[in-house]
């Protein structure tokens, strides 16, 4: 229930206002001077003043200025009850603080109506001015989550930027290592090419001065057997026929020793390479060894065409023929088979036979100089023939590898570049 509180020096006057502000609801409190109204304003906090402007001591205007400057009464809309008619006093009336103002005599309707509508405004008001207060607590609250959050952000961005630099550095740093560590791969290759450019030609001089020397010892050791060898004993032609043979293995070590060191001198000369012909001048060159250990050599056909060296192919093929028919297993006649594939842009040269086989353990090791996995008395050889082929099938773009299990047979297969279709 709203409370209107009368101001007004002659109450009398207000008897039948009084019973129609009562009829609509209002609860109605009437104060005859201006002291006593300021009194009961501050006291019982109307929600409306009606408040004359003629009254003895304080006037209107002035009970007025005193209800809006003190901060409890300040918002309670005073409306002046005003018998003068001049725009001057509405004016001082409004300049005072009053929101409106009824003439007298008063008009029921009129005061209700104006009351209504001050009591409507001012809830409103009110109603603005607590959305206002919750709005700006709102505002408040998300500027300080703005702010968190902004704060957040820039830590988790200077974060960022510490961790790019970071990375940055790091990447830097990895760069500079592969860059240190590039030159000094591409340092420690050329010194080791250098290392085996020397190693080769050292192994070249030395075996091609050899020669002489040896030619030497085998030609008077012939000539001795020649001369003397009736008037020799036994024993002295025994030694005689040593002092030959061995010459005869050092001779042929000397020229593989050769044909090793000078593989990878001259410049391969690349080009297609039909097998056929290869094939053909190395069945003649191996026929009494083949005829003698009645050997079977099969050739796969068609052969496809490798793209290398001919001459280098032939040692290959020549090595890995060799080897077949010298690791035969006893008693069994070696059955060889010579095949050439295509596989992709490459092409599989393959030697296969059934003989002794090699553990597993030395599949890459043969391919070493000087490696052998038997002594000479078992199976002639110097070690020479595998790194030979290797070496060749390296110097081509190829490469070589074995398939084998002990006692039932060995595959060696040269990778090379195929020629193209219609070279
Ligand atoms: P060499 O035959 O002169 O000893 P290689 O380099 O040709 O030298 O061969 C190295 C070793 O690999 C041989 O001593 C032999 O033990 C083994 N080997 C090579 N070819 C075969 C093969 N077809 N079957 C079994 N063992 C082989």
């Amino acid at each position: 229930m709203a409370t209107i509180l009368i101001v007004d020096d002659t109450p009398t006057n207000l008897g039948v206002m009084v019973g129609h502000l009562e009829a609509q609801g209002y609860r109605v409190l009437i104060a005859q001077d201006g002291e006593e109204g300021l009194q009961r304003a501050e006291l019982t906090h109307p929600d409306v003043i009606l408040l004359d402007v003629m009254m003895p001591g304080l006037s209107g205007f002035d009970v007025c200025r005193k209800l809006k400057s003190r901060s409890s009464t300040r918002e309670i809309p005073v409306i002046f009850m005003t018998s003068l008619t001049e725009t001057r006093d509405k004016v001082a009336g409004f300049a005072a603080g009053a929101v409106d103002y009824v003439t007298k005599p008063l008009q029921a309707d009129e005061v209700i109506a104006r009351i209504d509508t001050h009591l409507k405004l001012h809830a409103a008001q009110t109603q603005l001015e607590e959305q206002n207060t919750l709005l700006a607590m709102y505002r408040e609250d998300l500027e300080g989550q703005v702010a968190e959050r902004t704060a957040a952000l820039h830590e988790s961005n200077r974060r960022l930027r510490a961790e790019v630099a970071e990375r940055e550095r790091a990447e830097q740093q990895v760069r500079r290592l592969n860059e240190e560590l590039e030159m000094r791969v591409a340092e420690r290759t050329a010194q080791l090419s250098a290392a085996n450019r020397e190693l080769q030609a050292f192994a070249y001089s030395v075996s091609h001065d050899l020669r002489a020397p040896l030619r030497v010892v085998t030609g008077y050791a012939t000539r001795l057997l020649e001369l003397a060898g009736s008037r020799l004993g036994d024993e002295e032609r025994h030694y005689l026929e040593r002092i030959s043979g061995n010459t005869d293995r050092m001779s042929v070590l000397i020229e593989d020793l050769l044909t090793y060191a000078r593989a990878g001198q001259p410049t391969v000369h690349a080009g297609r390479v039909p097998l056929e012909p290869l094939v053909c001048q190395l069945t003649e060159t191996f026929a009494a060894r083949i005829a003698a250990s009645g050997a079977t050599l099969e050739v796969g056909s068609p052969l496809a065409v490798p793209l290398g060296d001919a001459t280098l192919i032939g040692q290959v093929l020549a090595n890995l023929l060799d080897n077949a028919l010298t690791y035969r297993r006893p008693e069994v006649a070696p059955r060889i088979r010579l095949s050439a594939s295509p596989d992709g842009d490459m092409v599989l040269l393959q030697v296969a036979d059934n003989g002794i086989g090699i553990a597993p353990a030395y599949h890459a090791r043969i391919f070493e100089v000087f490696e052998r996995l038997h002594s000479a008395d078992e199976y002639p050889g110097n070690g020479l023939g595998l790194a030979i082929a290797a070496k060749a099938a390296r110097l081509m773009g190829g490469e070589i590898s074995v398939e084998s299990s002990l006692g039932e047979g060995s595959t060696f297969t040269v990778r090379l570049p195929a020629a193209p279709a219609d070279g």
